[in-house]
């Protein structure tokens, strides 16, 4: 995957990514010349052949997530920052993730936190997070072909994230896992996995349940004093449930 070199947005805030200084960057709203891209200085503002304006900068951290390749399913923004929120994840974090699929939400927290593992049983889900992980140019994930649902051989983290089909199946092994203190969370789509994890997590006396929520975010259209929320319904994502490890 090529790297973004810069980022463009328009006045109305539509944003482009050169992946090459050496092309010129085609865009609906016209072309910029290579000449100017290469040139052109952080914040400065470029002109499109048609007479376009754009903003031009270089890309930061969320700018090259957000061209991550993604196959599975991937645990979008608004569940990523009531994870942070909740747990309190940050550069003194260690982090295990299971299973990786794109390794989407292995890569953000890696780029706050400290260290992440991340385990996926699958092969070609293992081949995606390895070129996310180039791509974003971080050092401090570890991926581990296992499946954590048997005993893992990691210790020590402070939180704990499962997006599994099965995650019940996954609290035996991160209790071991886990740090006194420690948080586990379980990101999963359906009510059914919410009640079986929930359950299980209740019963295990190294555990207590804090609890289960689901984040719903609306977009609003702002044109004026034409104000209300966008006409596209809500999608659903998952619910996000959250515990902790007492012994
Ligand atoms: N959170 C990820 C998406 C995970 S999709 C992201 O943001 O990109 C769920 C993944 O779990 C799949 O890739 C699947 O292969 C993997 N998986 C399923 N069971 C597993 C197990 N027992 N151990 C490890 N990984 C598992």
């Amino acid at each position: 995957m090529a790297v973004i070199k810069k980022v463009l947005i328009t006045m109305q805030g539509r944003k482009f990514y050169a992946k090459s200084l050496e092309e010129d960057l085609h865009t609906q709203y016209g072309f910029i010349r290579k000449e100017e891209l290469k040139e052109a200085k952080e914040g400065s503002l470029l002109k499109s052949n048609t007479g376009r304006e754009f903003y031009v900068f270089n890309p930061h951290f969320i700018d090259e997530y957000r061209k991550i390749k993604r196959d599975a399913q991937i645990v979008p923004l608004k569940d990523i920052g009531l994870i942070i929120a909740e747990t309190g994840i940050n550069k003194k974090s260690k982090v295990l993730d299971a299973g990786s699929g794109s390794g989407a939400l292995a890569c953000f927290l890696a780029a706050i936190a400290k260290e992440v593992v991340t385990y996926e049983i699958r092969d070609d889900f293992i081949e995606i997070v390895k070129q996310n992980i180039d791509f974003l140019q971080l050092k401090n994930i570890k991926i581990r072909k296992k499946d954590i649902y048997n005993e893992i051989g990691d210790k020590g983290f402070d939180v704990v994230i499962l997006d599994l089909p099965e995650p019940w199946k996954a609290i035996e092994s991160c209790s071991k896992a886990l740090k006194p203190g420690g948080f586990i969370v379980s990101y999963s789509p359906s009510v059914p996995q919410v009640a079986d994890f929930v359950n299980a997590l209740r019963k295990n006396e190294n555990f207590v349940y804090l609890k289960t929520a689901e984040i719903t975010e609306r977009e609003w259209e702002v044109e004026e004093r034409k104000v209300r929320p966008k006409s596209q319904g809500l999608g659903h994502s998952g619910f996000l449930s959250f515990g902790r490890k007492v012994a």
